[in-house]
């Protein structure tokens, strides 16, 4: 018969459109509750269970994001006890040079007294509008110090080159955003440095 599939598909839409208001009144009833603008909701909405509208009400709502999740990279530094910002980063370049659209600017500090380098960054920065968010700078980074964000809200009308002040942020965001991660990294950082301690003694 021609016509069949449309008027499958038109069952599919108004079956939809009838278990989005089903389900808004069953949540309002039995939870007491919307299913929108709610972590429960979201999780809901975005199971096999949903009945209905599966849609994200973007920016009001937003999906969470899996750990793994990469966007656009940040530089960690440790809070020291004054409150100071201790850069992991010793601007040894190797991000730079593994970065496949080399869209990462590193200016090294020299002492200005002897004019030799000093292990830190001068200046950091990464063009955002052109980073592909491969991650390949995090995974090579030798110290820890460049680590894939979750943010993705970063869009701006002008060029997005992010400068050193803007991409760091502190160890504990990097603990927040990457449990697993952060973990399994500081359990090695300390097993290295109980294994050169006991070096140190023997
Ligand atoms: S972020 Fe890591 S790899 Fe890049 S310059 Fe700094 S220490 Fe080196
Ligand atoms: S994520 Fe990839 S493209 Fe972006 S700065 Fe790092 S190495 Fe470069």
């Amino acid at each position: 018969m021609y016509g069949k599939g449309l008027i499958k598909g038109l069952g599919v839409t108004f079956t939809r459109y009838w278990n989005t208001y089903w389900e808004d009144i069953t949540w309002l009833v039995g939870r007491k509750g919307k299913r929108y603008f709610s972590a429960e909701g979201v999780a809901h909405r975005s199971s096999k269970d949903a009945r209905g509208i599966f849609t994200v009400q973007y920016p009001e709502e937003k999906l969470p994001v899996p750990e793994e999740f990469r966007y656009v990279p940040f530089l960690v530094y440790e809070e020291g006890s004054n409150g100071e910002k201790n850069i992991r980063c010793t601007s040894c370049g190797i991000c730079a040079k593994v970065c496949p659209p080399q869209c990462i600017w590193i200016v090294r500090t020299n002492d200005p007294a002897t004019g030799r380098p000093v292990p830190a960054p001068a200046e950091f920065y990464i063009d955002a509008d052109i980073c592909m968010n491969c991650g390949f700078c995090a995974e090579y980074c030798p110290f820890d110090a460049i680590k894939m964000d979750h943010d993705y809200e970063i869009s701006s009308e002008k060029r997005n080159v992010l400068d050193k002040q803007r991409l760091m942020k502190p160890r504990t965001y990097y603990a927040e955003i990457r449990p697993v991660n952060h973990a399994r990294e500081e359990a090695a950082r300390a097993e290295k440095a109980a294994a050169k301690a006991a070096k140190a003694e023997a």
